[in-house]
């Protein structure tokens, strides 16, 4: 049943109408913000610890590992996981203890008070005493006009969702980490012939990966090679590339174009309130997940631009909600 008229009309009216907060004036004890494996872990532990958490999963729910085929490196899958299965996983977990998911955007917070207030896309307002931020990063593209104007109609930043768009056809890759090395593997199963664009003389992937992508016959490494403008107007017919040594360009006739040359972390909105390096990625304390704010603990990728792996950005999930429970107890609010 839906609460009365009066009622409706008086929390309408209240200043600080709480409305993410299901109904009720309290601040929520815990907020997650994300939804990938720093957050659930968050979630799991605070759920357990017994603080009711609200996650909101932002534009991706799931994150990363929701663009990644086979997880191999994190303990537990012997045998290795499908990212999205291991997502699932990771929700249905929290879930089980309690945690309210909901499948919308922060976009924009307020840590100036005790209490945390944010805002979010589908029009919650939410004020919580403890808040994990778990935002994760993005894929980087490289800022040419073409790359932007074919973007979905050939150009992707995600081999897993959109290579088999392209079966059959031939492929590039730009960018030389582990990233660009798993996308090239990957998309040479689908592909005859995948040209891996790589700007320095070296790459800067795990051996590993090196070794497969260079032991793939169909994965073409051009060395010294940048990108100057991916052809076509409808869709994506080609890729001009510059040799940076040499200083020749070339065309390439290829019909999918993959961006794999990094991420940005995902904390624009936490602008003025947390601090963060030049890069953007937060600045925690070094052994802790707190942040300058208190009551405001990071996890995951928004503050790792070093390992970036799913099980330290779990680790650091766990951190933030034993950080979170802590900072409650001190407080005497749970
Ligand atoms: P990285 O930052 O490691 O690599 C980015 C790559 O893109 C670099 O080779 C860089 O070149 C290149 N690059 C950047 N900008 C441009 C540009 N404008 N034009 C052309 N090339 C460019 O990012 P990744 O996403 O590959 O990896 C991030 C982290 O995640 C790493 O720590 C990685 O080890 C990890 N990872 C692990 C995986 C696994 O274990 N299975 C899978 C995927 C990622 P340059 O080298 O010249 O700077």
């Amino acid at each position: 049943m839906g609460q009365s008229a009066d009622a409706a009309a008086t929390a309408a009216q209240t200043p600080d109408s709480n409305k993410g907060n299901n109904g009720h004036d309290k601040p929520l004890e815990t907020l997650i913000i994300g939804s990938g494996p720093a957050g659930y872990t968050a979630a799991i532990y605070a759920a357990r610890a017994g603080l009711k958490p609200v996650m909101y999963t932002g534009q991706e729910p799931g994150g990363q590992l929701m663009i990644t085929t086979d997880v191999e490196n994190y303990p537990g899958y012997p045998d290795g996981i499908m990212g999205p299965a291991m997502m699932d996983q990771f929700q249905k977990q929290a879930e089980r203890f309690g945690t309210d998911v909901r499948y919308d955007l922060v976009e924009k917070v307020d840590f100036s008070g005790p209490v945390h207030k944010v805002w979010t896309a589908g029009g919650d307002e939410v004020h919580a005493h403890t808040v994990v931020v778990s935002t994760g990063a993005s894929a980087k593209w490289l800022g040419l006009e073409s790359e932007k104007r074919l973007a979905n109609v050939g150009v992707s930043a995600c081999a897993v969702c959109d290579g088999f768009f392209f079966k059959g056809q031939n492929v590039a890759v730009v960018g030389a980490g582990d990233t660009a090395a798993e996308e090239a593997s990957y998309l040479a199963k689908l592909c005859p012939e995948v040209h891996m664009l790589v700007r320095r003389d070296e790459m800067r992937a795990s051996k590993i990966m090196q070794d497969r992508v260079k032991k793939t016959p169909n994965i073409i490494i051009h060395w010294n090679t940048e990108t100057e403008e991916v052809l076509g107007e409808k869709e994506v017919t080609g890729v001009r590339i510059k040799n940076n040594k040499t200083g020749e360009t070339s065309e390439i006739a290829i019909s999918g174009f993959f961006v794999a040359i990094g991420h940005k972390p995902n904390t624009d909105i936490f602008k003025g309130f947390l601090d963060m390096h030049d890069n953007g990625y937060l600045k925690a304390v070094p052994g802790t997940s707190k942040t300058n704010v208190e009551g405001v603990f990071v996890s995951g990728d928004a503050a790792d631009q070093v390992y970036r792996q799913a099980v330290t950005a779990a680790g650091t999930g766990c951190m933030a909600a034993l950080d979170a429970e802590r900072y409650l107890a001190a407080k005497e609010i749970i």
